[in-house]
């Protein structure tokens, strides 16, 4: 029988926020050490840098690990990885991949944004995980003893007092009630924001064409969703050539448009008409949608692509792990905070923050 070999430092997060996932493996962040292999859990640019996906490729001369859907939306970021084909490798969800020098990774859907992954990691007889940030309705689990997770929410409970579909829906039926009235500004970040735009497309909404103002980077997502049977809106490009900006502002001008945003500097400081921002914090809502006290037509909505409360826990339940390293790496307060509840909740398991 292999022995089993855990070691400590093989198990941790560290300050490029690459997650150490056995010997062999760093998810996200960069290739410190003698890793082999690199794994980008998904297209979001707060665990990944462009730099250091090419210093996977051209110092380690490594190829990085995505789903097919990661690797089309980091087009998007211009990480190129249709030219470097030959340093990606694909690998589809649920299908465990063996490496050459005896690792095991195997991809599962995390229900987060199109492409996001939880990653199971095997070698020399110990399994390590990382969550990747997830969302709810999680239906494949990762089995590992050694569990690294998100901590955006700290698991602190909310009763909920209506669910994400509806809040989706809400806010589809809301932006093109508004649409019909006058502007309308969209804050969201990606992913969150395809999905939006695909509910709000659901009723054949985008078929007559609407004006639609955008960025390079949302209108290089929106695509990508449309190829996975998201539907999304054709828009003009506010960060384009000269042509297309001088449309943009003909645009503004008029009495009907959707401005779209993936943060509240890309618009304008005042922006006319409705303004509906989509922010992942704000889970203790009463409802999805709330007007400003001090700014009149200015919504906040609370949407997440994160799971939150019960949801956290009943991840953990089914993942089912020996030790839990919740991520410190954006807020060490919610990563303590998230430890200590994982504590009290399972006796059986033993959680602590990273660094
Ligand atoms: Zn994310």
């Amino acid at each position: 029988m292999r022995r089993k070999k855990f070691k400590p430092e093989n198990f941790l997060i560290r300050s490029d926020k690459s997650i150490k996932l056995g010997p062999s493996v760093a998810c996200d962040g960069g290739l410190a050490g003698d890793e082999l292999h690199h794994v980008i859990s998904h297209a979001h640019t707060d665990h990944f840098s462009k730099s250091k996906i090419e210093s996977t490729w051209v110092e380690k001369e490594r190829p990085v690990i995505v789903t097919e859907a990661t690797s089309k939306l980091l087009t998007a970021y211009k990480i190129n990885t249709i030219f470097n084909h030959d340093r990606v490798v694909i690998q589809e969800y649920g299908k465990p991949y063996s490496y050459e020098d005896g690792t095991k990774i195997t991809l599962l859907d995390s229900n987060h944004i199109l492409g996001s992954a939880q990653i199971q990691v095997e070698k020399d007889g110990v399994r390590y995980g990382y969550s990747g940030d997830f969302g709810e309705n999680i239906d494949d689990f990762i089995n590992v003893d050694y569990l690294a997770i998100d901590a955006t929410y700290a698991g602190h409970y909310v009763e909920k007092t209506w669910d994400r579909e509806t809040g989706l829906e809400r806010l589809a039926d809301s932006i093109k009630e508004n649409l019909n009235k006058g502007p309308v500004n969209l804050i969201a970040v990606s992913g969150l924001m395809q999905e939006i735009l695909s509910e709000i497309g659901e009723s054949n909404f985008w078929d007559d064409s609407k004006l639609i103002i955008g960025t390079q980077q949302i209108q290089k997502f929106s695509k990508v969703y449309n190829d996975y049977n998201y539907r999304q809106p054709a828009m003009y490009i506010k960060d384009g050539l000269n042509e297309e900006k001088l449309k943009v502002q003909e645009i503004r001008s008029s009495d009907r448009y959707l401005e779209l945003a993936t943060s509240r500097k890309q618009l304008k400081s005042q922006p006319r008409g409705v303004t509906y921002h989509v922010k992942n914090r704000n889970i203790d809502f009463e409802e999805p949608i709330v007007e400003d006290k001090h700014e009149p037509n200015y919504f906040h909505v609370a949407l997440s692509s994160h799971a939150f409360s019960d949801d956290i826990f009943d991840y953990i339940n089914n993942v089912n792990p020996k030790e839990v390293m919740t991520d410190s790496s954006r807020s060490e307060t919610t990563a303590r905070i998230m430890a200590e509840k994982i504590n009290e909740q399972f006796s059986a398991i033993k959680a602590y923050p990273s660094l």
